[in-house]
């Protein structure tokens, strides 16, 4: 079968909780399901598939054992904490990791079948675990672990990760450091995890590999689109990838409460727009998405359903108006000295990374 996109959630993935007063609720992927189906995207040109669990093992590409075991004893407990203060140990909490794992493992197996065109996980994208740590909010890093399973299993080299959350991707970038695995990052700067600065380029086979394209406090539509369009397609291009993943934590969106960067569902749109193209042009269509941040629940379902919907185009006709009416309906302030700063980032960037990968800065 080809031309399909995938949506992959369980209901497991509730079970990825920190309480009711937490700001990651893992309801927001069930409620992007909610919205797609009511839209009638499940009609033969996208599919929701149940995904299993992860193994322990898949874990242990990545990760230590003993952080594992660590993780699977503490939330037997159901107290405590993973990490200094943001990631509380939950009863249920490891099997919902070992789900939410499970769903970027069956994507990235899907799209390398050649089952379906694309796949997207929303429980995935946690982006900011490391080796032997969870840091905010993420448990284990399903992006790496879906990679280390692409090299083991069908050989690939050449992998980009395209991590657009509001957050920098440091656990991604962390665990490729050193290697040739394409690790390119939007986020807001200044605030955590206090990395992704223009000159984290990567070390040893891994320099020119890690790119970070830092944006400051209120980036809007413009200034974002003209910083991942001057950036990222260059680079996606010079590397040839064998597959695209992408990262689509979505609390870089003007309502988010965490970040204060200044996106609208225009952006996701536009930004899905583009990875889908870059997937299709340059990874033979290969592409597979996970979730990531998004702290206002309806917010992250609307931009979730347009990112779904432009990837699978899936969208039938008799959906659009309902599907218009996802788009926000006021916009936040544009100011030409974010704009500035943001092109002056840019410049800064091609000349401390476009030649490296031999293109003109
Ligand atoms: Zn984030
Ligand atoms: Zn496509």
């Amino acid at each position: 079968m080809t031309a399909v996109t995938a949506f992959l959630y369980t209901d497991s993935y509730l079970k990825y909780q920190f309480g009711p007063a937490h700001p990651f609720q893992p309801i927001r992927e069930k409620n992007s399901l909610d919205l797609l189906q009511e839209l009638h995207v499940f009609n033969g040109k996208a599919q929701h598939l149940e995904p299993p669990p992860a193994m322990k093992e898949d874990l242990l590409t990545v990760h230590t054992k003993e952080y594992v075991d660590f993780v699977e004893r503490m939330c037997n407990e159901g107290r405590g904490y993973l990490d200094s203060g943001d990631t509380p140990a939950t009863k249920n909490l490891y099997g919902g990791a070992l789900s939410v794992v499970g769903g970027s493992l069956l994507g990235a197996k899907l799209v390398l079948d050649g089952e379906v065109d694309h796949a997207f996980n929303p429980g995935g994208g946690l982006h900011h675990a490391k080796a032997d740590r969870a840091s905010g909010f993420c448990v284990f890093n399903d992006i790496a672990v879906a990679i280390r399973f692409l090299q083991k299993n069908y050989g690939l080299k050449r992998i980009v990760v395209i991590d657009i959350d509001g957050h920098h991707g440091d656990g991604t970038q962390e665990l490729f450091y050193d290697e040739p695995i394409l690790t390119i990052s939007t986020h807001r700067t200044g605030i955590f995890p206090g990395t992704g600065y223009v000159d984290e380029i990567g070390v040893g086979n891994g320099k020119g590999y890690s790119v970070n394209i830092p944006l400051p406090e209120g980036t809007f539509h413009e200034a974002y689109i003209h910083a991942f369009k001057e950036i990222v397609p260059p680079l996606v291009e010079a590397y040839e990838p064998e597959i695209v993943i992408s990262q689509f934590g979505v609390d870089g969106h003007y309502l988010d409460p965490l970040v204060g960067l200044a996106l609208t569902t225009k952006t996701y749109e536009e930004v899905s727009r583009i990875i889908h193209d870059l997937s299709h042009s340059f990874a033979g269509g290969k592409l597979l998405v996970v979730g990531g941040g998004g702290y206002n629940v309806q917010m992250v379902a609307r931009c979730w359903a347009i990112m779904f919907a432009t990837i699978s185009q899936a969208l039938p006709v008799e959906s659009e108006e309902r599907y218009n009416h996802l788009f926000d309906r006021d916009f936040p302030v544009r100011e030409k000295r974010v704009f500035d700063r943001v092109e002056a980032t840019v410049n800064r960037l091609k000349e401390r990374v476009f030649p490296l990968h031999d293109l003109d800065s």
